[in-house]
């Protein structure tokens, strides 16, 4: 039995462990099966206040869960599979087949990536389809290959895998780009980088064991065209990892959290929520850890 336990260690969980730690509380994070969660999986990070030269999102979230370990807290190699907020204690079973009291709980657990939805991208995923450009685009060396997407991930990823890939196509379905401005450029002015506009992924075409191209649609004029490429790193998005919650938890029609205005309640007493499992809008490393402290924060008070 542990005060609060907390569901996930990206950067809103181990901020809420940092700070209800030294309210005096004992806390217990359950890792996950992404331990450090979506930023690790990210290349550089610049605009984390405090660090001045990029860091990289494994080393940021390195610092943090030891910043977190150093206050006392304690580190669960875990994923959680089910959980009873029927009643209090709360109890959360792990894969492990451990049940993990606590009086308090704090989720976040995040988001994962979201897929195109195409039988073919499953077909070839771990074979030339991936949703990690820094743990995958090694693989790519001298090769081509394609981003899927137009966001501050699709635009990272595309820079990112240039240092390893002989040319890199990033496709997107409209005629902008919605990633920061600063990353627009560099990606517009990178001589490895060519850009597709107004294009969809019909199909992902392979040899049976390895990509070899893509089927696209103009969505402007229906025209089909193909592309050959090695390689297809699809970064359309998130989707919150709220599975488990289900009919547990009040969550959104996207399936995010609800938590209550201006706090990090959710709509079981004492079981709160912070980082990207309920924020649909900003989404940042900065916005989550701050959310994670207010998490901290709120169930300190409730558990007085
Ligand atoms: P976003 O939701 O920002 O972007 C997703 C992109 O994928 C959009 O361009 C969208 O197109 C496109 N898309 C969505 N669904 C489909 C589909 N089915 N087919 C084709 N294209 C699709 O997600 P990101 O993962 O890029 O970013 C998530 C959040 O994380 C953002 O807030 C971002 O700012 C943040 N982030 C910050 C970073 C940093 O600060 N260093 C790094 C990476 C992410 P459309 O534009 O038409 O909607």
């Amino acid at each position: 039995m542990v005060d609060i336990l907390i569901i996930g260690s990206g950067p809103a969980g181990c901020t809420a462990a940092i700070y209800a730690a030294r309210a005096g509380r004992s806390v217990k994070i359950i890792v996950g099966d992404q331990p450090g969660g979506q930023l690790t999986t990210t290349s550089l990070i610049e605009n984390y206040p405090g660090f001045p030269e990029p860091i990289s999102g494994q080393e940021l979230m390195d610092r943090m869960r030891l910043q977190a370990e150093n206050m006392g807290v304690n580190m669960e190699s875990d994923v959680i599979k089910s959980v009873d907020f029927s009643s209090r204690p709360f109890v959360c079973l792990g894969e492990s087949s451990i049940f993990y009291e606590s009086k308090a709980v704090i989720v976040a657990t995040g988001a994962g990536a979201k897929w195109l939805g195409i039988p073919s991208e499953t077909q070839y995923r771990g074979a030339g389809v991936s949703s990690c450009a820094t743990c995958d685009g090694f693989f790519f060396k001298n090769k081509d290959v394609a981003v899927i997407g137009g966001g501050n991930t699709a635009v990272e990823d595309a820079i990112y895998l240039a240092k390893f890939a002989r040319s890199v196509t990033l496709i997107h379905r409209r005629d902008s780009l919605r990633a920061e401005k600063i990353m627009q450029k560099r990606l517009l002015e990178h001589p490895k980088i060519n850009i597709i506009w107004n294009s969809q992924v019909e199909d992902i075409i392979g040899d049976g064991t390895r990509v070899t191209g893509l089927q696209l649609r103009n969505v402007l004029d229906n025209g089909e065209s193909s592309k050959a490429i090695d390689g297809v790193f699809i970064a359309i998005g998130h989707k919150p990892a709220t599975e488990i919650f289900r009919s547990k938890l009040d969550l959104s029609d996207e399936g995010y959290v609800i938590t209550k205005a201006c706090s990090t309640q959710t709509s079981v007493t004492g079981v709160f929520a912070a980082g990207d499992v309920c924020d649909p809008i900003y989404r940042q490393a900065i916005t989550s850890a701050g959310h994670g402290c207010m998490a901290a924060l709120d169930a300190n008070q409730f558990l007085e």
